[in-house]
C-alpha cells in the first residue's frame, strides 16, 4: 500500500516514510492510496481474539511490506499483548455499561491516563524500528492541549535515535498533565512552555516545518494527530468495540469527543474500511468549529475558548482535511482551494451539494461548560462512575443526539478522571481517586522552559539544547 497527499503535490509514499515525516511534503495530509477491504465474514473471523492480535491484523494491510509480518506481530505484541506492562486493563479498551444499549469505552488505561496512550505506545517502537534500519535520527516536534504531549513523550523518552520536544500552552493545562510531561527525567525529552494558547502553539510547530533549513537540520519529525500511523492504531478500537457489540451483524454508534478531528477520523477510516457504523457523533465543547459546520456548512475557526475539557480547546481541526479529500473524491486542486482560502482569510463554505454526504456522515453536537458539570453529576449519580470532562461533553452529544434505541451507543472515554480534579471536585464535591502511577508524578521535580510565543524563540531554544 502506497500513501498520497491530501494536496497531491507529491510521489506516493510507502508506510515508513510516512511515519517518519509525519506532515506530507507539500504541506497536506498522507492518506492511504487505497483502503483494505475487509469482508463481515473476516470480522466474524476475528472477533473474540485479542486485542494484541486484532490490532496486528486490522494494521499490518496498512504496513504492506515495508515491515515484515512476523517483526510487526511482535512490536504489537509487546504493546498490546498479554505480557505487556503498558497498559493497567488486559482488555485495553475495556466496555462499561452505562445505560441501555449504551457503553463507555475506557482508554485511559495507558501510562498518561488518556486515550492518546493507544497509538503513542505503539509509534515509540515503530519509529525506533524503522530509525534503528535506517541509521537515522530524528527530532519529534509536537504541540500539545495536554494529552498528547505526556502521550508521546512516554510513548518515547530513552530511545536511542529520537529526540522528542512537545510544546504546550503555559499555564493553559491542568497540573497534572504539565506534570505528566514536566516530570519525565530523560536526556532526550525536551518540555517547552509557550506564552500563547494551543493553537499559538500548533502555528509554531507548522511554521517549523515550513522552514526548510531548520527542517532539515532538526530532522524534524511529528508525531500530532496528523500522523497518519495515530489514526491507524486508533482504528482498531473501533473495531474491537463493534464486534463485542455484536458487529458486524448489527451497526454500531459511536460518540467521539473531538477537537483535532484525530480520533473521530479513526472511527470513519474504520467505516470505510467496511465496518457497519450508523452514526458517528462529533462532541465538540464551546469550541464548536466542527459541530457548526456539520450543521451549516460553514467552516469558520474563531479564537480558542478556555474550557473545562482543554484537550479540545481546539479551533482548527487538522484532520478535518482528510475528510475534505474524501468529501470532495479526491480533488486535489478543489481542496488547494479551499485550504488557501481557509488559511487567507480563515472560513469557508461547503458547497451545499456537498451537505447531505456529510452530514449523513457527521452527526454535531457541543456542550457548554454548565452542560459538562450537570452531565459528571448525573452520571455520577445514575450509575457510580466518575467520568472526565471530556467524557462529559462526549455523553451530552450522546444524549442529544442518539435517537434509534435499538442500536448500542458507544461513548468514547478518553481520559481518567483523576487527570482533571478541580473539575470533578466543582462538579460531585469531591475529588476523585488518584491512581497510584500519579501519585509519584505529582511530586516530582518539574523540567520545562517557558518562552514567548515567537518562531525565533522556538529556534534559538531547539538549536541550544539539541547539539
Ligand atoms: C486529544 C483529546 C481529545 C481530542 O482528540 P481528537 O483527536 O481531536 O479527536 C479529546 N479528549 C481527550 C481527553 C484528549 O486527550
Amino acid at each position: 500500500m502506497k500513501y498520497i497527499s491530501t494536496r497531491g503535490g507529491c510521489d506516493p509514499q510507502s508506510f515508513n516514510d510516512v511515519l517518519l515525516t509525519g506532515l506530507a511534503p507539500d504541506g497536506g495530509l498522507f492518506l492511504p492510496d487505497q483502503w483494505p477491504d475487509i469482508d463481515t465474514g473476516w470480522m466474524s473471523r476475528v472477533s473474540g481474539l485479542s486485542y494484541g492480535s486484532l490490532a496486528a491484523q486490522i494494521m499490518q494491510p496498512f504496513i504492506g511490506d515495508d515491515i515484515p509480518a512476523d517483526i510487526f506481530q511482535g512490536i504489537v505484541d509487546n504493546v498490546y499483548g498479554i505480557d505487556a506492562q503498558n497498559f493497567d486493563h488486559a482488555a485495553i479498551a475495556p466496555l462499561r455499561q452505562i445505560g441501555p444499549n449504551v457503553w463507555l469505552m475506557e482508554l485511559f488505561h495507558g501510562p498518561t491516563l488518556s486515550f492518546k496512550d493507544v497509538a503513542m505506545q505503539l509509534l515509540g517502537p515503530l519509529f525506533d524500528y524503522v530509525l534503528k534500519q535506517r541509521s537515522q535520527r530524528v527530532t519529534i516536534l509536537a504541540a500539545t492541549s495536554g494529552d498528547t504531549g505526556s502521550a508521546a513523550i512516554h510513548g518515547c523518552q530513552g530511545r536511542d535515535n529520537i529526540d522528542i520536544v512537545v510544546l504546550h500552552p503555559h499555564n493553559k493545562t491542568s497540573e497534572v498533565q504539565r506534570r505528566q510531561m514536566t516530570s519525565v527525567d530523560a536526556k532526550n525529552v525536551h518540555n517547552i512552555a509557550v506564552k500563547g494558547n494551543f493553537d499559538d502553539c500548533q502555528a509554531l510547530v507548522k511554521a517549523s516545518f515550513a522552514d526548510e533549513t531548520f527542517r532539515k537540520d532538526m530532522n524534524l519529525t511529528a508525531v500530532n494527530s496528523i500522523n497518519w500511523a495515530r489514526i491507524m492504531a486508533q482504528m482498531v478500537y473501533y473495531f474491537a468495540a463493534a464486534l463485542a457489540l455484536g458487529g458486524p451483524r448489527r451497526p454500531i454508534s459511536f460518540a467521539v469527543p473531538t477537537g483535532n478531528f484525530g480520533n473521530i477520523f479513526a472511527a470513519y477510516s474504520a467505516k470505510k474500511m467496511g465496518l457497519p457504523i450508523d452514526k458517528l457523533i462529533i462532541a465538540n465543547n464551546p469550541n464548536d468549529t466542527l459541530a457548526r459546520f456539520f450543521y451549516t456548512g460553514a467552516m469558520k475557526p474563531g479564537k480558542a475558548i478556555t474550557s473545562l475539557s482543554p484537550s479540545m480547546d481546539i479551533q482548527v481541526p487538522s484532520n478535518f482535511e482528510r475528510y475534505l479529500y474524501e468529501l470532495l473524491k479526491g480533488d486535489e486542486t478543489r481542496l488547494r482551494d479551499i485550504m488557501g482560502h481557509l488559511r487567507d482569510k480563515r472560513h469557508f463554505n461547503l458547497s451545499t451539494d456537498l451537505m447531505p454526504r456529510a452530514q449523513h456522515d457527521f452527526y454535531g453536537f457541543s456542550a457548554s461548560d454548565t452542560d459538562t458539570l450537570d452531565m459528571i453529576q448525573m452520571c455520577y449519580e445514575t450509575t457510580g462512575i466518575i467520568v472526565d470532562p471530556h467524557t462529559a461533553v462526549g455523553l451530552q452529544a450522546a444524549q442529544a443526539m442518539h435517537n434509534d434505541p435499538e442500536v448500542p451507543l458507544v461513548v468514547l472515554a478518553c481520559a481518567h478522571p483523576a487527570k482533571f480534579p478541580d473539575t470533578i471536585e466543582k462538579a460531585l464535591g469531591v475529588r476523585p481517586p488518584m491512581p497510584r502511577k500519579l501519585v509519584s508524578v505529582m511530586k516530582a521535580k518539574e523540567n520545562y522552559a517557558v518562552i514567548d510565543n515567537e518562531l525565533p524563540a522556538l529556534h534559538e531554544y531547539m538549536r541550544g539544547k539539541l547539539q
